[in-house]
């Protein structure tokens, strides 16, 4: 500023306009600058937005996506004729001759099912249990697995050990947990009876989606 010291009046009074012209026009930049943020800020929320659903979107045909791939036509078809068996057998309107004849025609068409049809791709289980010191050990229990959607169970202590129901990339596999349903606690029967009383087939994966992952 030292220089300034040497100005003359009308010199300063210049540069004094001059600096006041050049403050204004920066000014006016800053605003324009910031309404360009604002713009800005609110795009990149809206983006955000849309972004959230759109993954929101994915993951949701990501489900429905496994939900067919894992369920060909065939087990569903089998899994919709023994609900139909089920209503049919609990009628009182049939004779019993009928109503064995039904119940003779569930049990085989459960067990081709589980034993030639169903990938068991949708499992549920809870964990073995080593037992308490207090009852020597008496209380321990294996390790129980279910299928979802044909209803196969399988016991066995350690996970590695599932003939049938074993660990594989495309089976959904989920810890029960408890549930409680109307204030009272469902243990893991109650889940699995739950879980295959479960016609609808989206309901069915938006519950095993809701219970504990076994990779957690
Ligand atoms: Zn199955």
């Amino acid at each position: 500023m030292a220089s300034l010291k040497n100005l003359t009046i009308e010199q300063l009074t210049a540069s004094l306009e001059a600096a006041q012209t050049e403050q204004s026009r920066l000014a006016t930049r800053v605003k324009e600058q910031d309404r360009r943020i604002l713009t800005l800020i609110t795009l990149k929320a809206r983006t955000e937005s849309d972004a959230r659903s759109k993954a929101q979107e994915a993951q949701e045909l990501s489900a429905r996506l496994f939900l067919k791939q894992c369920l060909p036509a065939e087990v569903v078809q089998l899994r919709e004729r023994i609900f139909n068996l089920l209503a049919q057998v609990a009628s009182d309107q049939i004779t019993v001759a009928e109503q064995r004849r039904l119940s003779e025609e569930l049990k085989t068409t459960r067990k081709s099912l589980q034993l030639d049809v169903c990938n068991h791709r949708l499992v549920v289980y809870e964990e073995a249990y080593s037992g308490s010191r207090s009852n020597d050990y008496d209380d321990a229990s294996k390790e129980v697995r279910v299928c979802v959607v044909c209803g196969l169970e399988e016991c066995q202590w350690k996970a590695e050990e599932f003939k049938v129901l074993q660990d594989t990339p495309h089976r959904l596999i989920r810890r029960y947990y408890d549930f409680y349903e109307f204030g009272s606690r469902l243990g893991f029967t109650g889940v699995r009876d739950r879980l295959l009383k479960l016609r609808d087939l989206d309901a069915l994966l938006d519950l095993m989606a809701g219970l504990v992952k076994l990779t957690d």
